[in-house]
């Protein structure tokens, strides 16, 4: 049966969907129905007989393509396997891998994830020796982001340290340096880190021309969600996939540019109608997720941005509760009131429809405690990633010297292992293994049997005819003795997580793709699909996209959300700000932002007042409801409790600045908490006073 398409989309929908020649965009504001327009887009394409294999369809996570797939294929009551769909890193590094004469790389690549990248610039630094004993000198983390941001900006680091840590300019020659030894070292070692994909790519194409005529005639149709956050070098590859017929659609959201951090630039999707002459521009204003009184705070958190956004998305769906701000003692009771919360909300929706969103992945460590002695299943996205563990990497080199042995980083993981091999003699071995001089390898070989035993091992293993999941299950059983040896304590926990690998490299027939997703995708999030009984923990980031009818937002203090460092630059302000508009416009029927009164801080030790988020400050009172936690861990409207509490001084929200630090005076003479675990436990006085009086809001007044 034919779609009707005109009865599922409005006429501005309609409109983006049946423009299938030339260039698109959509730019429009959260829960507008962009994605819809893509998903519509698609199935009308192949229901007009265009080839679902010609079109390419590029999203920020591999499982935001397929969910976009699967919804067009329920559409349409067909299968779409044709149709090319990911990430643009995948992509480009499934492109590089098909065209290997294209890529300027002899041999096998393998992709670096972050902590390998550490690795080899901890490397390059010893090696040249920069920074040796200066304490000022950069931390190898934040170089690595230097250099990154550096090209993904495509600015000097110079010219990014001037913007943003003027400070470090005198180190700028020697961070320049440490950043062309690194590209020296990526390229002599077959390593290719997340930037390099895109970049290799766009050379690939502008070297070669056939290729990228051979590209623009597989991908006649392309279309980009979320591209207010693409990069510069992103928005280069579309253009030149795209080529004459310009048979793009772009669908984003200024407002909702969150990955500036990382080189992401919204002029891309500002500029989209410059470098696409004769784009159909379509803006949606109606928003089909959310409640009015929803939207009411959402447009609030907008208005006070720097940047005007010219949205006020409005809703049909004018009933429902205003979202809630729920003022708790401290980010431990902040975990007890979301799982009440979590418990009421679980009589009218199954647990996947619930989600918990924090800036930051460390923020749930409480909530899932909380959770766990509940019984109450989580899923959690975002944070540290399973490919990342220790154990899995360390099973993975095993897999990886065999794929591609000039890769430097995972000898030095697989021979670490050995007994007596430090890391001088690992990366002495490395560097023969590199360069095929067997000599010196046997030679090591005599001296250490447990190197002899290691090198037998990958000769066997790189023999071996299996998949990707017989040389795991192979790696697996060779390291188990050195992970008990290693993780006395919880080897069985890690190895069950080193089962759940081998089921996962169970569905690949290739150990380079195999590879190549354990870096640069969530092979096991994505395996894991939603689960019904679980409810969603998110870092917001990860929630970008996604819809739940309930959403609790945690730790809406400053410090946090927005980050310390956001509360020094204007610029990072206002993309915390943004990010506050993708958290909360995540929420269908239900919105419930927590405001603790003290938070624990690692570095600092024990309980400390915080102070609620400027954000929360700035918005107009009558767009939420606020709660407070009560003395037995419930909750009670704020107004009743004002009229209980002692009127005292308030501090008026828009004039933070000085008011943030007085207040944080006031609060910091206040007797705290005995037990950052149970704050009601402090000895004297009205906990309740002191709890209010540490969030700086005597007197309610924002
Ligand atoms: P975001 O900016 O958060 O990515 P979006 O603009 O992509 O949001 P969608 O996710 O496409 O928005 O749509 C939001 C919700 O509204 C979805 O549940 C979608 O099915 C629904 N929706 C969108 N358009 C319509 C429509 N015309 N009729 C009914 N429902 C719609
Ligand atoms: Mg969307």
């Amino acid at each position: 049966m034919p779609i009707d398409f005109a009865a599922r989309l409005n006429p501005a929908q309609l409109e983006a969907v049946t423009a299938t020649e030339g260039p698109v965009l959509v730019i429009a504001g959260a829960g507008s129905g962009k994605t819809r327009t893509l998903v519509y887009r698609l199935a009308r394409l192949v229901s007009q007989g265009v080839e679902p294999s010609s079109i390419l369809l590029l999203t920020f996570t591999r499982k935001a393509a397929a969910e976009m797939l699967a919804r067009a294929e329920r559409l349409l009551g067909m299968a779409l396997g044709g149709v090319q769909g990911g990430t643009f890193h995948a992509f480009s590094f499934a492109t590089l891998r098909r065209n290997p004469e294209a890529s300027g790389h002899a041999g096998s690549l393998t992709i670096m994830d972050r902590g390998d990248a550490e690795e080899a610039l901890s490397h390059v630094i010893a090696e040249l020796g920069a920074g040796k004993g200066d304490k000022s000198f950069p931390k190898k983390g934040f170089v690595l982001e230097l250099i990154s941001k550096s090209r993904n900006k495509e600015l000097p680091i110079p010219e990014i340290l001037s913007r943003e840590s003027y400070q470090l300019l005198p180190h700028a020659a020697a961070l320049e340096e440490i950043a062309r030894g690194f590209e020296r070292y990526k390229r002599g070692h077959g390593l290719l880190d997340y930037d390099d994909m895109l970049f290799t790519l766009e050379q690939a194409l502008t070297r070669d021309a056939a290729l990228l005529e051979r590209l623009r005639e597989r991908h006649r149709y392309l279309m980009v969600d979320e591209y207010q956050d693409t990069n510069l070098v992103q928005a280069r590859l579309v253009k030149l996939l795209a080529g004459e017929r310009g048979n793009v659609m772009a669908v984003g959201d200024d407002a909702q540019s969150i990955y500036a951090f990382r080189g992401a630039n919204v002029e891309n999707i500002l500029s989209f109608p410059r470098i696409y002459p004769g784009t159909r521009v379509v803006r949606l204003e109606q928003n089909y997720r959310s409640t009015q009184p929803i939207l009411d705070l959402t447009n609030a958190v907008l208005r006070q941005a720097k940047d005007r956004f010219d949205k006020n998305l409005f809703s049909e769906r004018l009933a429902g509760p205003k979202p809630e701000v729920v003022k708790a003692y401290s980010d431990q009771t902040q975990a007890q009131l979301a799982v009440r919360r979590i418990r009421e909300l679980r009589r009218e929706h199954l647990p996947c429809e619930i989600a918990v969103l924090f800036r930051a992945g460390y923020q749930s460590y409480a909530l899932e405690l909380a959770l766990n002695k509940e019984g109450v299943p989580f899923q959690k996205y975002g944070g540290l990633r399973f490919s990342e563990a220790a154990h899995v990497k360390d099973a993975v080199a095993f897999l990886r010297v065999v794929h591609n042995p000039r890769d430097v980083v995972a000898w030095k993981r697989v021979l670490v292992l050995v007994d007596k091999v430090g890391e001088k003699t690992a990366l002495k071995i490395a560097a023969s293994a590199r360069e095929g001089d067997f000599q010196a390898l046997d030679a090591q070989r005599r001296k250490n049997p447990g190197l002899d035993a290691l090198f037998s091992f990958l000769e066997e293993l790189r023999a071996d005819p299996g998949g990707p999941a017989s040389l795991l299950e192979r790696a697996v059983v060779f390291y188990t003795p050195t992970l008990t040896r290693l993780h006395p304590e919880d080897y069985p926990r890690r190895l069950a997580g080193l089962e759940q690998l081998s089921q996962i490299a169970a569905s690949y027939a290739h150990l380079e793709a195999f590879l190549a997703d354990l870096a640069l995708e969530n092979p096991e999030e994505e395996r894991k699909g939603v689960r019904e009984d679980a409810v969603v923990l998110s870092t917001v980031h990860s929630a970008k996209g996604l819809e739940w009818p309930a959403v609790l937002i945690l730790d809406l203090v400053d410090e946090r959300f927005p980050s310390r460092h956001a509360l020094a630059r204007p610029e990072d302000l206002e993309e915390e700000r943004r990010l506050l508009y993708v958290a909360c416009t995540r929420a269908k029927d239900s919105l419930t932002l927590y405001v603790p009164g003290t938070v624990y801080n690692r570095a600092g030790g024990g309980s400390q007042p915080a102070m609620p988020s400027l954000f929360v400050r700035e918005l107009p009172r009558e767009c939420f409801t606020e709660l407070r936690e009560t003395f037995s861990g419930g909750l009670t409207p704020a107004l009743q409790a004002q009229a209980a509490a002692e009127p005292r001084p308030s501090w008026d929200a828009p004039s933070s600045g000085g008011s943030r630090f007085a207040s944080r005076g006031v609060a910091a003479r206040q007797p705290l908490a005995a037990d950052p675990d149970d704050p009601r436990a402090e000895p004297g006085g009205s906990p309740f006073a002191s709890a209010s009086d540490a969030c700086g809001t005597g007197a309610m007044s924002y």
